[in-house]
């Protein structure tokens, strides 16, 4: 499966973002019926709801245009301004959505860094505020899975269902940052329904990895998702045709899972060849899904640097610090894009 068409000699590994949409969902958009979204009459995005809750076994799906609005608007479900979030350190709704969490949810993220990314219960508890009227309450707790800032890392379902139980032990829901769920079941040969049964509420996107244009999910009971189509509208998520994006959502969610595998197995394998290059550091049997990220501070150059020289050779990637760079696998670039990478990442080393 790959779409078409592609600027064939650019390798672009800056994200899974960039997938584009392949023959078999351009043709789904374009024969896509449709109805008013806004008054839940667009039998595609019905549709795609109704398989999203069904794949989750949960009672109810919701179709957003981003992740980001649909982390905001759980978040903003669960919670009341003045309340605190308890979410990791590197969390991908603390540092990359624009801190909606504060901004529009008005909540304080409570944050502390975990190894892998992996929150665990001895972690959180001590973060949990007491019942003392004149400090603020925790309202949340988020994880995320598969754990982006940390290289793609995968929680252990034990952790995760720990944490879960201890959470709602102590009165408080959890919601799953999923943005890349479906990469942790392949990695760990589990279901996304078996993963993600004890959080109060999942998110997933269709536009990463699993190679829709646009739009992610929330799942969770059919309260929450009444509750959550609410705040949607507020923050102006309310679409109507959008059944011409629901289609290749359906065809994302449907098929995509099935190759996920390949990005996988070729993320490893560009581990792999990094590792041989001298003055790159990096681990290849941590990297499990399809995020990678490498340090290239015994290279003698910053990540920026060496980015923009590889920029040039039309190897695109991204510094997610001075000497750290992160590359993620995709549908889009294949085996053999991803040795041609390895060796023009070489020849710019050597010099
Ligand atoms: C991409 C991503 C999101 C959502 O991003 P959008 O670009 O708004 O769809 C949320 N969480 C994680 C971990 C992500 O990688």
């Amino acid at each position: 499966m790959s779409s078409a068409p592609a600027p064939q000699s650019v390798i672009d590994l800056r994200s899974d973002t960039v997938t584009r949409p392949t023959p078999a969902m351009r043709r789904a958009m374009a024969e896509a019926e449709v109805g008013d979204d806004v008054y839940a009459e667009d039998p595609t995005v019905n549709r795609l709801q109704s398989r999203a809750a069904e794949i989750f076994g949960r009672e109810a799906a919701l179709f957003f245009p981003s992740g980001t609005m649909a982390n905001l608007t759980a978040i903003k479900t669960w919670t009341h301004h003045g309340t605190e979030v308890i979410c990791e350190a590197q969390a991908h709704i603390y540092l990359y959505e624009m801190a909606g969490i504060s901004a529009i949810a008005g909540c304080m993220p409570n944050i502390v860094p975990a190894p892998g990314g992996v929150l665990t219960w001895d972690l959180i508890e001590p973060l949990i505020r007491p019942h003392i009227y004149y400090r603020a309450q925790t309202a949340l707790i988020e994880l995320e899975n598969t754990h982006n800032m940390h290289g793609g890392t995968v929680y252990p379902p034990e952790i995760a269902n720990d944490v879960c139980e201890r959470a709602h032990a102590a009165g408080l829901p959890v919601h799953l940052d999923g943005a890349r769920i479906f990469n942790a079941s392949v990695a760990l040969g589990r279901s996304v329904a078996d993963l993600t049964r004890k959080f109060d509420s999942v998110m997933f996107c269709l536009s990463k990895g699993l190679g829709a244009p646009v739009g992610s999910m929330l799942v969770g009971s059919r309260d929450f998702i009444d509750k959550a189509r609410i705040t949607r509208k507020l923050l102006g998520g309310g679409m109507r045709q959008a059944g011409v994006l629901a289609a290749a959502g359906l065809i994302a969610l449907e098929e995509t899972p099935k190759i996920l595998h390949c990005d996988h197995e070729n993320a490893r394998h560009l581990a792999e060849g990094l590792a041989r290059i001298p003055g790159i550091s990096i681990d290849p049997k941590k990297v499990v899904t399809n995020i990678l990220i490498f340090d290239v501070q015994s290279t003698g150059r910053t990540a920026a640097d060496l980015c923009g020289e590889l920029a040039k050779k039309n190897v695109l990637c991204s510094p997610t610090g001075k000497f750290s760079i992160r590359m993620v696998t995709h549908y889009d670039v294949d085996r053999a894009a991803i040795d041609r990478a390895l060796s023009l990442i070489g020849s710019a080393l050597q010099r």
